[in-house]
């Protein structure tokens, strides 16, 4: 008798016949006896819609409203799923994540789960039923929704993984696995059978949307292997786990990632002494913005200096108004934004002993005649800021160099 949590993401749940086909491979699948926990992304683009449904009617939503707009994608798809259940004669019952006990604090719109108490899940799997759990979803002390960020539902199967102490986390999806790049991107890109968590993690943390970071994080601390495998063909996907098992050949780089969803801030002419970069990034982390390449440069002409920095263009307008509220302490020259930006990077846990990984990046982009704009490093991965317009290229350049196994 095994638990077993199964997320479904939007893609897999876009249409009525899609759900029908889930419940037709769990109903087929099913082991006597097994224990089905199921969490269910929003149908299709439905939180895209809402995002822009917000935006019409205002586009500084409160976040606490967001909240209980986007909340509502989840909604519709758990009860819908559930009814698919029993209308195949299988009891079935949906939870919100509030009623399925996730808790979170309350950074509305990138929530983070604090516990997960899964009492009525734990009694309906009891009584014998399929638990759907609506993702990305939670509640906060107060009782106030909240939502987890963008691909939040990964977290919420993670989380229902680690408070049930399921056997195992399946991540169904619309790709068979994890691959060496994004395969809409590549169509080369190789498919992965395991990968670590903290490969994983700076993959996902550096773009690769098929895991939300804060899923991969609490794998890892609750140590819930995770399998992304895919909705439409039952073929073995890629096991996101502590320690690999089996040795692929040849891969130091295990991935590249890219991000489009990056602003550059460039904050000129900023007075050089102590404590100024202490002052903005400060604010920025008050306001829950996270900051990812960062570059100070030194102007020799004025004695000052311009900071250079980027976030999420999700966070860009908060971003901002933060800085621009501390023009008048800091007495900067001007605040500079670009958009027209895109993040690519490489990964691997291999690199630390591999000299040669960063020129190699750096010489499939000069090759391909793309200028890098900044470059920072982790102990795994070297992530370049490129033009948004040559991210395709800039990816496929940098995997055929580092996977020529891959083309064909
Ligand atoms: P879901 O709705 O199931 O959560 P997502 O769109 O969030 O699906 O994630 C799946 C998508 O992630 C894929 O369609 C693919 O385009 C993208 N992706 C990005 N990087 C990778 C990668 N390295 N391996 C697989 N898929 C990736
Ligand atoms: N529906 C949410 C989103 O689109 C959460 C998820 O799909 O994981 O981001
Ligand atoms: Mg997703």
């Amino acid at each position: 008798m095994a638990t077993l949590v199964k997320k479904f993401g939007g893609s897999s749940v876009a249409t009525p016949e899609k759900m029908h086909g889930i419940v037709d491979r769990i109903l087929r699948e099913r082991k006597p006896g097994d224990r089905i926990v199921i969490v269910v992304s929003a149908m299709g683009d439905t939180t895209d819609d809402l995002l822009a449904l917000a935006q019409q009617v205002n586009p500084e939503m409160p976040k606490r409203e967001m909240d209980m707009l986007l909340a509502t994608g989840e909604q519709m798809s758990i009860a819908l799923l559930a009814s698919a259940f029993c209308a195949k004669g299988q009891p079935a019952v949906s939870f919100t994540g509030p009623q399925a006990g996730i808790k979170t604090n309350d950074k509305h719109t990138k929530a983070t789960i604090e516990d997960v108490s899964a009492t009525r899940v734990k009694q309906a799997l009891d009584e014998g039923k399929i638990v759907i759990v609506a993702g990305f979803q939670g509640i906060t002390p107060y009782g106030d929704i909240t939502t987890l960020g963008r691909g939040g539902s990964d977290t919420t199967a993670v989380a229902v993984a680690a408070g049930l102490k399921a056997d195992l986390c399946e991540i169904y999806t619309d790709v068979d696995g994890v691959y060496t790049a994004d395969p809409r991107l590549v169509p080369q890109a190789i498919k992965l059978k395991e990968i670590t968590f903290g490969e994983m993690l700076e993959l996902a943390r550096l773009g690769a949307g098929v895991m939300q970071p804060r899923a991969v994080e609490y794998g890892e601390h609750n140590d819930v292997a995770i399998h992304v495998r895919s909705t439409f063909h039952d073929v073995p996907g890629t096991i996101i786990r502590r320690e690999y098992t089996v040795q692929e050949k040849g891969f130091v780089i295990r991935g590249i990632a890219h991000d489009i969803n990056v602003a550059k801030i460039a904050v000129r002419g900023v007075p050089d002494h102590p404590g100024v970069a202490y002052e903005i990034f400060q604010a920025l982390a008050d306001a829950n913005i996270s900051v990812d390449m960062i570059v100070q440069s030194a102007r020799v002409s004025d004695n000052k200096n311009d900071i250079l920095f980027t976030v999420t263009q999700t966070d860009l307008a908060d971003a901002t108004s933060v800085i621009e509220d501390l023009k008048d302490k800091m007495h900067f020259d001007r605040v500079d934004l670009e958009i027209n930006v895109a993040k690519v990077s490489v990964v691997g846990a291999g690199m630390l002993g591999n000299p040669g990984i960063a020129a190699g990046m750096f010489g499939a982009l000069a090759k391909a005649g793309i200028n890098i704009a900044v470059i920072s490093t982790s102990e795994i991965s070297i992530s370049c800021l490129i033009p948004e317009k040559d991210v395709k290229k800039a990816v496929n350049a940098i995997h055929d160099y580092f996977f020529p196994q891959g083309k064909k």
